[in-house]
């Protein structure tokens, strides 16, 4: 018994027609799959299910919210899941690779295993950019204490978020230039694995 056997879905003994499922997805959910960049959410997943003899139609409505480190200032946050999508299950003694759209599978299969497809769609829902949202005030919530720290804004940026902590200008500039060129090189290898997934 795995995390992700209950996201198995039996589409073998359903009769022909339209068929409803309901599954929850929570931490233990992305903390099973490693190097996650999300590791706590809570999703609620709706199915509708069309089974016809040649093949089945998922429509999914995805909605809740994952926790994610924001791209400024490092601190965990959540935001917001809202993904509908739709998976068509086709059969093929030999399937071809399934892509995102078309999952192919051996017609002695009895169940899909959804698992992977709910994180990859949670995953590609999600702004490419992630940053804390602003509060009523307009002013945003990024810990102020790791901004500093990492100088990752200009001095100009920081005041103008946070007008009363003035930081020294010349040990910022420096700095955040050394952290710039880290932030690319960590860029540059997260696209690089993105390309070698696609
Ligand atoms: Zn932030």
């Amino acid at each position: 018994m795995t995390v992700f056997d209950k996201y198995a879905l039996n589409f073998k003994g359903l009769s022909l027609g339209a068929h409803h499922f309901e599954y929850a997805v929570d931490d233990d959910f992305f903390g099973a799959f490693e190097g996650s960049e999300i590791t706590r959410g809570d999703v609620d997943v709706q199915v509708d299910l069309l089974k016809q003899p040649s093949m089945l139609t998922l429509n999914f409505e995805m909605q809740g919210d994952v926790e994610v480190a924001c791209d400024r200032c490092l601190g965990e946050f959540r935001m917001p899941v809202d993904y509908r999508g739709t998976l068509l299950v086709k059969f093929a003694d030999d399937p071809p690779e399934s892509d995102g759209e078309v999952l192919w599978i051996h017609p002695a299969e009895s169940q899909i295993d959804l698992a992977q497809y709910i994180y990859e769609s949670i995953v590609l829902s999600l702004p490419f950019q992630r940053i804390h949202p602003v509060d009523d005030d307009g002013r945003p919530t990024c810990d102020p204490q790791m901004l500093e720290r990492f100088r990752i804004v200009t001095g100009e940026e920081f005041d103008q978020m946070f007008p009363a902590e003035a930081v020294d200008a010349q040990a910022q500039s420096e700095t955040q230039a050394s952290w710039e060129s880290q932030l690319a090189a960590v860029k540059a290898k997260m696209e690089q694995e993105e390309d070698e997934k696609e």
